[in-house]
């Protein structure tokens, strides 16, 4: 590959949490995502998406996003200095993450209707002006994410009992699985959370009534629902006891965990920054 596109994605702290644990009755980490350039994992893949799109000698690239996929191809196409098109869900995108598309320079369209339909119009916009589309449809999206698994194996030095993260689309669980692949050391107990709610939740990050990666990601994890007030009492204490303001939809492994109650060592991602929904506190 040429020139890789970075904005020093990747590399996150995996924390221990010793307040969660004791609340929870087992060994709670806390795998640190908002700590990526643009405040969320979706670095990881986009990286590598981006710096294949430079490569294949893309004119621009495209996506739909419920937000941190806008806002992370935001930032990785101005730093590969190609356009890029984002489709958003008319009125369902944080406030920060739409920020951060904006000022990148993205071009914004609203969809009237839901992230499915943004989804669709994302990829015949790819199809029809060779855009590459970089959704996680796209594998190089997945293949970068998965790098998340495998520092999770080396900062422990090796597997977890279990890992615990948000249900939106299913990119992400297919990540980790790829990644625990990877590494060669077997897989986790892998619990994917999902809210119950997935038309109307304030976790917008994981608003999506379809997910495009089920099949494969119901056969890689154990799904878990949790209501939205589970949600919300998880990401509060988050930040109380242990200091890590995420965002909503991140709570979901915390609040998994707290519901199915496994022994051992359990990885908690937080998948995402609490500043990018700064509305979703003045909701509380
Ligand atoms: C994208 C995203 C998710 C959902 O990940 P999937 O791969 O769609 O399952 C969860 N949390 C945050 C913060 C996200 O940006």
């Amino acid at each position: 590959m040429g020139l890789a596109v970075t904005l020093g994605e990747g590399g996150t702290p995996l924390l221990e949490a010793p307040r969660l644990s004791e609340r929870l009755g087992c060994d709670v980490r806390l795998k640190w995502e908002g700590a990526n350039p643009t405040g969320s994992f979706k670095d990881r893949g986009m990286a590598l998406a981006v710096s294949r799109a430079v490569e294949q000698g893309a004119p621009g690239i495209v996506c739909a996003s419920t937000g941190n996929t806008a806002a992370s191809a935001a930032a990785y196409a101005a730093r590969a200095g190609l356009p890029a098109v984002v489709l958003l869900p008319a009125g369902a995108v944080a406030r920060g993450k739409l920020a951060q598309a904006v000022v990148a320079g993205a071009e914004l369209r609203e969809v009237e209707g839901s992230f499915e339909e943004a989804h669709l119009e994302a990829r015949r916009l790819a199809e029809e002006e060779g855009y590459v589309n970089v959704n996680s449809i796209n594998p190089d999206r997945i293949e970068g994410q998965a790098s998340a698994a495998r520092e999770i194996v080396e900062q422990l030095g090796g597997l977890p009992d279990v890992l615990a993260l948000p249900y939106g689309g299913g990119g992400n669980t297919r990540a980790y699985e790829r990644g625990f692949d990877e590494a060669g050391a077997g897989r986790p107990r892998m619990l994917a959370v999902q809210s119950a709610s997935r038309a109307e939740t304030f976790a917008t990050a994981i608003r999506i009534v379809e997910p495009v990666h089920r099949e494969q990601a119901e056969a890689a994890a154990e799904v878990v629902t949790v209501s939205d007030g589970e949600l919300r009492e998880w990401w509060t204490a988050i930040a109380r006891l242990e200091g890590l303001f995420c965002e909503p939809a991140s709570a979901a492994g915390v609040a998994g965990v707290a519901q199915v109650r496994p022994d051992g060592r359990v990885v908690c991602v937080l998948t995402g920054h609490g500043l990018k929904d700064p509305d979703a506190v003045e909701r509380l």
